[in-house]
Order: C-alpha cells, then structure tokens, then sequence
C-alpha cells in the first residue's frame, strides 16, 4: 500500500473536520492506500486542532506539518504547550499565513484539501495549484474571486481542481466521462432558512435566524451565505470557471429537502441527477478517492421511508443574489473579486449587529457598481481591489 499525504488548510472548521474524519476511514477502508493526515492549519480554535492531531496520532501518524495561520491569533507559546506531546517534529509546529502556501506546494503532500473560509484561503489554493497538486476544493471563493487565473494556471500546471461543493461534485458525477457536453448544468438550492419568508421577514432576521440552516450543518460565513442565496451565487460562478461554461448554461432550482444535490441537462432533454443525504463526508472522500467510489462513513438513502423531492423556481426577487451571481458569472473579470470582499464585510457586519440582513446583498451590489471593471486583471491588481472593495463596502454600510 503506499501511502497519500493529505494536507488539509482550515481542518479546524466544518469542512476541515469532516475531511480528518474521512481520511481516518479511508486509512481503514482502502486496500490500495495508506491515507495520512499530513498537514492540518487552524486559525483560532486551539482545542480542535489537538484533538484531531491527538486523533492522528493515535492512529498511528500524527501529522509532519501542525500550522496556525496567526501567530498574534493564537500565540507559539501556547501552540507548543498543548503541541509538544505528540510526538510532532521540532520544525513540524509552524506559525503564519505564508506556512500555508508552503504546505500547499510541499512535494511531499500529495492532495491538498482547500477548506479555509473567504479570501484567505486564495494563496495556499493557487499556490497548490500551481504546484500540479490534486485540489479538493471547498474554498469557493478562491474561484469566484480569480476563476480564470486558477483555471488558466491548473491548465499550464497540471493541476487538479476537483469540487467538494456538494452541487458541483454532483454535477461533476453526472457529467462523468460523457463524450457529449452538458446543455445545462442546474444547481440546486436548499432555499435557506428564509425559504418561504416575506420580505418583511427577512429584514427583520436576527443572525440567530439566520443561522439556523434547515439541511446543512456548515460554518457561520457559509451559513449566512445560503440564507441570502449569496452561496448560490458563489456557487453559480464556481460553476462557470470549474465546467468552463457560460452563465446562460447554468440554472439554479429550489429543492429544500437537500437530497438531489444538482443536476445536467444533455442536448437531447435527458437530465441527470446525483442524489444522497445532506452529509459532505461524500462529496469530500470522492473528491479524494476518484474515479474510485468507497464505502463512505455518510449513511445512504434509507428506502424504508417514502421520499419527498420537491424542485420549484427560485424567486430572484426576494433573492437578488441570484441575479447579481448571474451577472458577475457573464461578465467575469474583476466582478468576482469586488462582489466576494463586499460580500465577506457584509456577512462579518450583520453578524455583530451593524446592519440589516437585508443589507448585505444590495452592499454587494452597490461595491460592485462603484468599481472600474477590467477583463483582464493579474493576481496582484485583484488583491488589490479585494482590499479596496471591502474599504468601500464599509463605507457604503456607514451611508445607509
Ligand atoms: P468554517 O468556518 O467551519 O471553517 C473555516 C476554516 O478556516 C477553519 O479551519 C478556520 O480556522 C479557518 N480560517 C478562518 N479564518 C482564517 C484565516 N484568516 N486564515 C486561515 N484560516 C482561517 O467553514 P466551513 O468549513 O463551513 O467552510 C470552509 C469553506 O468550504 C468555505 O469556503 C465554504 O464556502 C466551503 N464549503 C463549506 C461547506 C460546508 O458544508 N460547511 C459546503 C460547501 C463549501 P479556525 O476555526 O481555527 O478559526
Ligand atoms: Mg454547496
């Protein structure tokens, strides 16, 4: 058996989490692999990341790399303290932003998990991509905020860019090896907490209500996210860089049970779907195991109960994130960019109070308008205009 390095950026969080749990099953399952834990990066939650290298460990192999991606978040002292009992290497404890792209292109690492929420997770992604490495990818924003250069370079590189977004791992399941194109790729919608709320409603959600995702259990960033359908329209542009298609060839479809998580239309009307419960334990193991399929720790559909699967439009009305995914996705360039660090500030502001929910989607919007477009920009001028588009997002928000 040889063995996969696996190095997970942001295992801290919900994504991080299910992913060490996967690689620990595999490492059981696989009778072609070993699978390691090598590398795993926290931010601020010190408790998760022991316990999930005391988990390695245990197992057998804590990981070679242990990284806190702030050393003014969570100081050095404090890492080595609960650290230095795991028999993790004298240089294996690494402290700072740049450790995570250093992971990323270690040559020992072999697969590398982007699970890092926002923006910060862009380098370490690009880096591994440059790298020639398989990309599990969950960080979405990665794409939304520079699809075609990630793209353009995994094509020169050699590098993998696999979904672990349960809609584009499913359309990535159903399009398979089809010699024909997909027409359409329809993403589905879980519609959020505020599905059928009124207008009314929504302005007045509080982020407790916000939160409370029917379907999903995911991180707070995401969360929100799915309530203003603004991780549908993340969702729609990762679609476009990760399929190579237009914007007029995706379609988004309100199914809130969480169960067909996407669907291909072909040229000939036939549409396709990929079903299973709402767990991502297994859009993560494909991403890491295919073309192979094994058993999964995500239990499987239980056909002893009967099976409500309901799909209706969505209302872009009470959902204007739809319309401004659908725009940013046709128009490219240096729309993600802004719209993704607006996004980021107006999530953080609702959060501690300091504006209504229904705010977030039109700051967006109006960061958006307040830009100078450009087709073409380079990494750094997009990093740059992240930083500009959330100076202005809060500018925006202090007006309202
Ligand atoms: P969480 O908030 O649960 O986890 C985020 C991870 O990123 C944590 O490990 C966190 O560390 C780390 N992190 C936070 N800020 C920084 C920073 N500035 N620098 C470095 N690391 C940082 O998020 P999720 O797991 O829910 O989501 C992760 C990504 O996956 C997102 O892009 C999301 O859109 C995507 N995704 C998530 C899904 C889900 O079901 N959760 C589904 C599909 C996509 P710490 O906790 O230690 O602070
Ligand atoms: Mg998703």
């Amino acid at each position: 058996r040889s063995t996969v390095n696996v190095a997970v950026l942001g295992a801290t969080g919900s994504i991080g989490t299910s992913t060490a749990e996967v690689i620990a099953h595999l490492n059981q399952i696989d009778p072609e692999n070993g699978w390691r834990l090598w590398a795993a990066s926290g931010h601020s939650n010190l408790e998760v990341l022991e316990e999930l290298v005391g988990r390695a460990a245990r197992d057998g192999a804590a990981p070679q790399r242990v990284i806190l991606s702030d050393p003014s978040v969570i100081s050095p002292q404090a890492a080595a303290e609960r650290f230095g009992t795991f028999g993790i290497q004298v240089d294996g404890l690494r402290f700072g932003a740049e450790q995570l792209v250093d992971a990323a292109r270690d040559p020992q690492v072999d697969v590398v998990v982007a699970a890092i929420v926002g923006r910060a997770g862009l380098e370490s992604t690009v880096a591994a991509v440059q790298a020639g490495k398989r990309v599990a990818l969950a960080n979405k924003e990665t794409l939304v905020v520079a699809g075609g250069l990630v793209s353009e370079q995994a094509a020169n590189s050699g590098g993998q860019l696999l979904p672990v977004d349960s809609e584009h791992s499913a359309i990535w399941q159903c399009i398979a090896d089809s010699p024909s194109p997909a027409r359409r790729l329809i993403l589905t919608a879980s519609g959020g907490p505020f599905r059928s709320a009124s207008a009314a409603e929504m302005r007045d959600a509080t982020p407790e209500d916000a939160l409370a995702h029917p379907t999903w259990q995911m991180g707070r960033k995401i969360s929100i996210d799915s309530a203003t359908m603004m991780n549908k329209a993340l969702e729609i542009i990762e679609a476009r860089w990760l399929f190579d298609v237009s914007a007029d060839q995706i379609e988004v479809m309100i199914h809130p049970q969480s169960i067909i998580h996407s669907m291909v239309e072909f040229q000939d009307g036939s549409v396709l779907a990929q079903l299973s419960p709402p767990d991502m334990r297994l859009p993560i193991q494909y991403a890491l195991t295919h073309p192979r399929r094994l058993a999964c720790p995500a239990p499987p559909l239980d056909r002893r109960q009967s099976w409500d699967l309901s799909l209706e439009p969505a209302d872009l009305e009470r959902f204007p994130a739809l319309t401004l995914g659908f725009e940013v996705a046709r128009v490219g360039g240096t729309a993600g960019a802004v719209v993704n660090a607006a996004n980021e500030v107006a999530v953080g502001l609702f959060l501690s109070g300091e504006i209504r929910f229904t705010d977030i989607v039109p700051l967006c919007q109006k960061t958006l308008e307040n830009h100078t477009f450009e087709q073409r920009p380079c990494l750094a001028r997009l990093l740059e205009l992240d930083h500009w588009a959330r100076q202005e997002a809060r500018r925006c928000a202090e007006r309202l």
